[in-house]
C-alpha cells in the first residue's frame, strides 16, 4: 500500500555529495516558496544551483543581498538579478477584502505556508506575520478579492526566524497533503473493491477456508449425535 513517504515531495535533484551544498544554499534562500525562480519551491532551486544547473540570480525575494550571499558561499561571481524572474521589492503582504470573500477556500489550498485561515462559506483572513507575499493566492481567487499591499514598517523585515518557520510550515503542509492523498487513494481502492464485488484473492481464500472448517465441524457434530442418539447442538435441535 502507498504511504505518505511515497507522495510527499522528495526533491532528489542533487546527488548525495551535493546535498550538503544544497542545504547551505537552501538556508540562504528566503523560503517564500513563490516559484519565481522557475522551480516549484526554494529547495529544488537550491539543488539546481548545487548541481551547477541554475544561476545564482533567479530569486527576486532574496534580491541582491541573497545573490551576494550565494556568491560568497559558492565562490561564483555575483550577477544582477535576472529580470525574467521578477524585480526586487520591499516585503508585501496579501490582504483579503472580507466583504467580497465568498468563502470558497481556494486561497487556502494555494497558500504554500498555511498563512490563510477560514472555513467553507465563511470569510477568509491572511495572518500577516506568516504571509511571505508569494502571491500564489491572488490569481486563483474567483472574485478577485485578494490584494498585495506594502507591509507596514513593523512587518517590513523578513527575518531569519520567519524564514525558518516558513520552511517548517511548508514541509508540514506537504506532509499533511501527502497523508490526505494516501487516505483518498485508499478510500478509492476500497470503493472500487466494493463496487465490483471483488475481494482480494487472499481474503477470499481465507473466507472460503473458514466456511469449510465450519461445515466440517457441523458435519462431525451431526455424525456424533447420530451415533449417541444425542442432539448435536441447540441450533440443530431448534432447526
Ligand atoms: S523565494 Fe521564490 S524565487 Fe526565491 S528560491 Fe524560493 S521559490 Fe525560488
Ligand atoms: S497568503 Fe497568499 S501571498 Fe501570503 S503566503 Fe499565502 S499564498 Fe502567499
Ligand atoms: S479565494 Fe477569494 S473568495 Fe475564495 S476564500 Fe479565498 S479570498 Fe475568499
Amino acid at each position: 500500500m502507498r504511504n505518505a513517504a511515497d507522495i510527499v515531495p522528495n526533491w532528489t535533484g542533487a546527488s548525495k555529495a551535493e546535498e550538503p551544498l544544497a542545504d547551505a544554499i537552501d538556508a540562504i534562500l528566503p523560503q517564500t516558496q513563490c516559484t519565481r525562480c522557475g522551480y516549484e519551491a526554494c529547495r529544488p532551486y537550491a539543488q539546481a544551483i548545487a548541481r551547477g544547473d541554475a544561476a545564482l540570480n533567479r530569486c527576486p525575494p532574496g534580491g541582491s543581498a541573497g545573490i551576494r550571499a550565494l556568491a560568497e558561499l559558492t565562490g561564483l561571481p555575483p550577477l544582477p538579478l535576472d529580470p525574467a524572474c521578477g524585480v526586487e521589492q520591499p516585503r508585501r503582504l496579501a490582504v483579503v477584502d472580507e466583504a467580497r470573500c465568498i468563502g470558497c477556500t481556494i486561497c487556502i489550498q494555494k497558500c504554500p505556508v498555511d498563512a490563510i485561515v477560514g472555513a467553507p462559506k465563511q470569510m477568509h483572513t491572511v495572518i500577516a506575520s506568516l504571509c511571505t507575499g508569494c502571491e500564489l493566492c491572488v490569481a486563483p481567487c474567483p472574485v478577485d478579492c485578494i490584494d498585495l499591499v506594502a507591509a507596514s514598517d513593523a512587518d517590513s523585515d523578513w527575518t531569519a526566524a520567519q524564514r525558518e518557520a516558513s520552511r517548517s510550515r511548508f514541509e508540514r503542509r506537504n506532509a499533511r497533503l501527502a497523508r490526505e492523498a494516501v487516505r483518498r487513494l485508499s478510500h478509492r481502492d476500497d470503493a472500487a473493491v466494493a463496487s465490483t464485488g471483488d475481494a482480494p484473492a487472499d481474503r477470499l481464500a481465507v473466507v472460503r477456508a473458514a466456511v469449510g472448517r465450519a461445515r466440517a465441524r457441523r458435519a462431525a457434530r451431526k455424525a456424533a449425535a447420530r451415533g449417541t442418539g444425542e442432539p448435536g447442538d441447540f441450533a440443530e435441535r431448534a432447526g
